[in-house]
This record gives C-alpha cells, structure tokens and sequence, in this order.
C-alpha cells in the first residue's frame, strides 16, 4: 500500500499541464504556488500556463475527438467504472490531497473522493444508455430519426472548493458522452485535479482526451479558448459574476453553455418543525466545507416561536466544535480557504453586528497562523444586510424571524439567487405547498443535504443554467440531430400520391 504521509502525496502529484497524454512545463516554465491554508506555507510549484499552452490543449482535444466519440460506450463506461474503483482504492491518498490544498477535515474529504467518485460510476453506467427516438411523422410521409452524438471539445472550469467532486461530476458526464476536454482547475486547488487526471490515464482514457491546465491567468487562457470555433462546450461552476462574464464571452460564439453558479440558500424552519431534526441539518447545511460550499445554509429563516429554542441548540453544537488543521483527527473545522476569504467572512459579520445584530456564539478570530473562522451565530440581524444578500462562504448562521408561511416565502424567494432552500416542517400539506413555491432548483426537505449522482444538481434564477448528474446530466454534452427519412411511396408504387410536391412548412 502506497504511503499516505503528506511529503510523499504532494510528491507524487504531477505538477506540469496535460496536454495530448504527456505531463509537460508551461511554455516559458512559469509555475505558481499551492498554499496550505491551515499554515499559509507553500505545498508546491505547479505549472503555470499561459494562452500558448491553452491553444496546445485545444489542438490535441480537437484532434482527439471523432476517434473518441466512435469509442464504444461499453469501453467508455469501463473507463469510468475502473477509474471509479482506482480512485476509491486510493482514498486515503487523495482525501489527503484535498485537505492538503483546500483545509476541510479528513472526514469530510474522504466523503468527497466517494462524492466524487460515484459521479464517475453514474456516468459509466450512463454511458451506454444514450437513446435514441423513432416515429412516424405527423402526416405518415415521413420517418423522424432523432440521435444524440457528442457535442465536441469541451471546456471545463472549476471552483476550489470541491477540487475533486466538481471536475468529476463534469468529467464524468463529458467522457460518457464521447466529448473531449480541457479543464482548467482553480489556482489554490490543482493538485486533486491533476491526481483525478492521472486516474483516469491509468483507467484507460486515450491521449488528448482530457487535458488539464492549472494557471493562474484565468481570464487569459479561457477567453481564447471560448472565442475559438473549434470548442464547443463551456461548463462553469464558480461564482456568479464569473459567470455573467462566461456567459458574455460565450455570445460570441453562440457557445453551448452549463452554469452552475452561487447560491444564498435560506433555511427555513416552521412552528411545527422537529427541532432536534432542523439543528441536526443545520449542522450540516451550514458547516458543510466549513461553509464553503454552493448549497450552504446562508439565511436562517426561524419560526419566532421556535426561535430562541433553535438559537440556543444551534449555537450549543456549534461550541463542541474544535477548529484546527484539517489532517489533526481531534479537530473538527479546517480554515478557510485564503487569507482574502477570511477577511471577507470577518467583515460581513462585523458588518452586521454594527447594524444591529447579536453575536451569539464565535466571531473572534484565532490567534496563529492559517485562515481560521471560528463558527459563528448571529441573532437579530437586520432585514436587507449584506449577509443576507451575499453567498458568506464560512461558518456564519445569520437568523431571522418570520410569523406567517407567506413573510417566511417571501423572505425565502428575495434574492436573484436559486440554487437549494433548505424547509423543515412535520405537515405534509404545508410541505408540498411550500416546497412548490420555493424558487430553487433543489429543496432539502427535512434533510440538510441534497447532493446524490442520482439526483439533477442545479439552480434557478442566478444560480446556473442546466443540471449535472441524474438522468439528464449527460444531456449537457449531447447534441440532438433530427433526420428527415423521406417515405413517400414512389410514384409508380399502388398508392403513390398523385402530388408528391408538399408544400412547404415554414421553418
Ligand atoms: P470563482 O468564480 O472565483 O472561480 C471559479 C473558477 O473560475 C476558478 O477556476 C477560477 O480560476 C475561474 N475564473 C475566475 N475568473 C475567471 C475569468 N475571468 N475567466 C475564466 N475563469 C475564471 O469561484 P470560486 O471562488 O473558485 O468558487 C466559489 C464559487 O463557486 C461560489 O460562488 C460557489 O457558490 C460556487 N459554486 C457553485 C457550485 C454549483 O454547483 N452551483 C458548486 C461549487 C461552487
């Protein structure tokens, strides 16, 4: 069994680009530095890459793809199911690597690499059931054929908080359906991408296939790629106004396009709610990542009666925690990503607490080094604050009251985000009317998680365009071609129509 010591698995990390099957330095050998951010100190220099290298990816994706989409989908399932079992084989190591470069607990990256890894599963199996429709046309003179065929070279870009899961749950859906790639991972988190890249070699995948190029130039090395007609794919999962800007590049070329964007997901907690239930998925919709995540808990939505009862339990959780170094066993919340996030996080609640609202729990920053947020719970916070109109991305539970269903909706649907709401209620009228209503593209019904494979992931409004996973996921990288099968009798065959010129429909 290979050694899971962190010397040995950051040493074991390829750190060049991937471009055509061969691990090669930028053009240049510019390289950047992958931070611990449990210690700010520097794991590794990675390549860096630049436009050149962005073109050299795209040339050999290019190349790549008839072959690939004319592999057999049995064999690219197999290739998805062997990397599925490599990387689970190797779940210690690459749980590791996350922690290593993003700070989560160990717990929670072991949980990732299965996350992550079933997505790869999923779509093996997906892989070979890409149907096809047949039927007759309306007026009987024609057959319609309808088949899906790869879309084409596809650009992935993925956010750092979920290094691995997020580039599978693309990756997955993209070699299923017979598409070729670039991915280009974020700068703070490209050791798992490029270790998930090195799997998926050994399981099989052909050269040119997947290409991977960490940089911190991202805007550089995207745009050109975005603006070239050879690529046909963008799938983004990062933030909304990187999005917006995504999506702008991608007019341009009439590019298609998947967005998986922010969130700001209340969580809303009803007069008849099982209490021990909503702390219970308080815990984990919120301290979920240490509260990086798209699907966090971001708005505390609370019946008034239940209020103070749900303020004390949460906040009494949330003062067993251990803040610490996700690779320490005896710790329970890692550090927040970067320096920048956590002041970010320290002036959102300082923010909050000057316009009114009370720290219940945490907001005192650690002494030491590493980006440390203390968990944090804040009552009374005002109507409107900027806490709840943007993602936190860290261990903060902003609670508000509400008295009627509808004051609890509104609240819950005020806000250009869509991603996930979060409702607890034992009444299953209440349950269905509100969980229509909700503007999200996912509801955590007394559950405080909502990630599956087998599940569509995905937001309304704001929060993206398109689904990963499920049964439709692979349906972001298929194309629909119709052929039009004439079958009009000839004319001199019995039954021949005398006027076999049809007129014309319109387009
Ligand atoms: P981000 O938008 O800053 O970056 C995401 C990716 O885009 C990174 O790879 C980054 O390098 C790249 N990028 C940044 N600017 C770019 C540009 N101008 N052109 C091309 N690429 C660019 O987001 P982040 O901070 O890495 O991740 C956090 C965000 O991701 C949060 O908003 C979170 O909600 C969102 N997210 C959404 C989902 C989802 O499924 N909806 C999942 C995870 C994270």
């Amino acid at each position: 069994m290979e050694t899971t010591a962190p010397h040995d698995v950051i040493g074991r990390v390829e750190k060049g680009l991937l471009v055509a099957g061969q691990w090669r330095p930028a053009a240049g050998d510019p390289k950047f530095a992958v931070e611990d951010p449990a210690t700010g100190q520097t794991l590794c220099e990675v390549a860096d890459a630049s436009p050149v290298d962005a073109a050299a990816a795209l040339d050999a994706a290019h190349a790549a793809q008839s072959a690939w989409a004319r592999v057999p989908p049995h064999r690219r399932g197999q290739i998805l199911r062997r990397a599925h079992d490599l990387l689970l084989a190797r779940k210690e190591e690459f749980a590791l690597l996350i922690t290593l470069e993003m700070g989560k607990s160990l717990a929670e990256s072991r949980a990732e690499v299965q996350y992550g890894a079933d997505y790869l599963r999923w779509f093996g199996e997906e892989a070979v059931r890409i149907d096809g429709t047949w039927k007759v046309s309306e007026d009987g003179t024609a057959r319609v054929l309808v088949t899906r065929q790869p879309v084409g070279p596809c650009l992935l870009i993925t956010p750092w908080n979920a290094p691995l899961a997020m580039p599978a749950r693309k990756i997955g859906p993209a070699v299923a359906a017979g598409c070729t790639m670039i991915v280009k991972p974020a700068p703070q988190t490209p050791l798992t991408t490029a270790a998930l890249a090195g799997v998926l070699t050994d399981a099989g995948l052909p050269d040119g296939v997947l290409n991977v190029l960490p940089t911190t130039r991202a805007a550089a090395v995207t745009e050109p790629l975005i603006q070239d007609r050879r690529l046909r794919k963008l799938s983004f999962t990062g933030s909304t106004p990187v999005g917006r800007l995504l999506l702008a590049q991608a007019a341009g070329t009439v590019l298609r396009t998947s967005m998986e964007l922010g969130g700001n997901a209340p969580f809303v907690i009803c007069e008849d709610a099982d209490l021990d239930a909503a702390v219970d998925g308080a815990m984990t919709a919120k301290l979920r990542n240490i509260g990086e995540a798209c699907i966090a808990a971001n708005r505390f939505l609370v019946h008034a009666d239940i209020a103070d009862e749900f303020t004390d339990k949460l906040a009494a959780r949330m003062d067993t925690l251990t803040l610490g170094a996700g690779t320490d066993s005896a710790c329970d919340l890692g550090p927040l990503i970067d320096q920048r996030q956590r002041r970010r996080v320290a002036s959102l609640v300082n923010e909050t607490v000057a316009a009114g609202a009370r720290v219940r729990t945490g907001a005192v920053l650690p002494d030491g080094p590493g980006y440390f947020y203390p968990p944090t719970v804040l009552t009374d916070v005002p109507a409107g604050a900027r806490i709840t109109r943007e993602e936190i991305f860290g261990p903060v539970a902003a609670i508000q009251t509400f008295t009627t269903e509808d004051e609890a909706l509104h609240a819950a649907n005020d806000t250009e985000f869509g991603l996930v709401s979060y409702l607890y209620t034992r009444d299953l009228n209440r349950a269905l009317r509100m969980t229509e209503q909700l503007e999200t593209g996912m509801v955590g019904l007394n559950r405080g998680y909502v990630s599956d494979p087998s599940a569509p992931f995905g937001g309304m409004k704001q929060s993206g365009i398109g689904r990963e996973g499920g049964n439709t996921g692979i349906d972001e990288y298929l194309e629909q071609k119709y052929i039009a099968i004439d079958m009009t009798p000839p004319a001199h065959t019995s039954g021949a129509r005398e006027d076999r010129a049809r007129p014309e429909r319109s387009q």
